[in-house]
């Protein structure tokens, strides 16, 4: 298990020769393609051949049981991969690297997508107009004339496996998954202001297929950084109602034996780990 990773806000001195690299824009993060060891964040040196083609350098963290940084930074909208002076530079999605990059690199990933992005966004204060300034002790941008404060966002959304008293699971297919062997996954939806957890998960699983559930439990959470997403997985189990999927949004929704399961989400996703969790019972 890796080590927990520490958010640092405030920048430190100067980077420091063994320190990583994950330059963003929007989902997408610079990498360097290691023929033998996959892709890889840019070491320091690396990174100072290109930061002209960044609006500014921010620091993450580091991880607890390590002394170099990880940084990010916006990277400018016409930085050309071809044409940096660094070989096997790679800009790619970061879902892309899902399994691919460590999960606990992913991770930081994520953050740096969120953190460059965050940052480019709130230049400016949304009340007044005025230019922000970074807070110098917290992760915030503030207005010096009003003194709004912006803290990066989060949404956090519920992703559900509706259980059946008869040991059967729910999985329903997005009407943005059609084709000809479409993806059937867990309910899912974003918390909307003044909900609990708990409030948000009936009324989605109402809203999304028409029917009732009971007996929440907590399962595990997952960040999701497009843009912003935070994934709280839950079981919930059935009570009443016909499947009704709900039109524009969910293309087909059925009751899945544990033999005869539709396409699922890849590994890594948490939606598959709420699958193969129940799965496994
Ligand atoms: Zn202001």
């Amino acid at each position: 298990m890796a080590s927990a990773f520490v958010p640092i806000a405030a920048l430190p001195e100067d980077p420091e020769g063994d320190d990583s690299w994950l330059f963003a824009r929007g989902s997408e993060v610079l990498l360097v393609d290691d023929k033998w060891e996959g892709p890889r964040p840019l070491s320091t040196p690396e990174a100072q051949l290109i930061t002209n083609h960044v609006a500014q350098p921010l620091v993450l963290g580091r991880f607890e049981d390590e002394t170099a940084h990880w940084w990010t930074g916006q990277l400018s909208g016409d930085f050309d991969v071809a044409a940096a002076p660094i070989d096997g530079l790679i800009l790619t999605d970061l879902r892309c690297m899902i399994g691919t990059l460590a999960p606990e690199v992913w991770n930081v990933a994520g953050r740096a997508t969120q953190i460059a992005d965050w940052f480019r966004d709130h230049q400016f204060c949304g009340r007044c107009g005025a230019r922000n300034g970074m807070d110098p002790s917290e992760r915030a941008m503030r207005c010096p004339v009003d003194g709004l404060t912006v803290y990066p966002r989060l949404s956090p959304a519920v992703i559900v496996l509706v259980e059946h008293p008869d040991g059967r699971a729910l999985l329903a297919s997005n009407v943005a998954w059609a084709g000809p062997n479409p993806m059937y996954s867990t309910l899912a939806g974003f918390v909307e202001p003044g909900e609990s957890l708990e409030d948000c998960i009936h009324r989605e699983i109402q809203e999304e297929v028409g029917v009732s559930v009971t007996d929440l439990r907590y399962f595990d959470s997952q960040p999701w950084p497009f843009p912003n997403s935070l994934m709280l997985g839950f079981f919930a189990t059935y009570t009443e109602g016909e499947l009704t999927p709900a039109p524009g949004e969910i293309a087909d929704a059925h009751w899945f034996a544990r033999d005869a399961l539709p396409t699922i989400p890849p590994r890594a996703s948490i939606a598959r780990a709420l699958i193969d969790d129940w799965i496994s019972r």
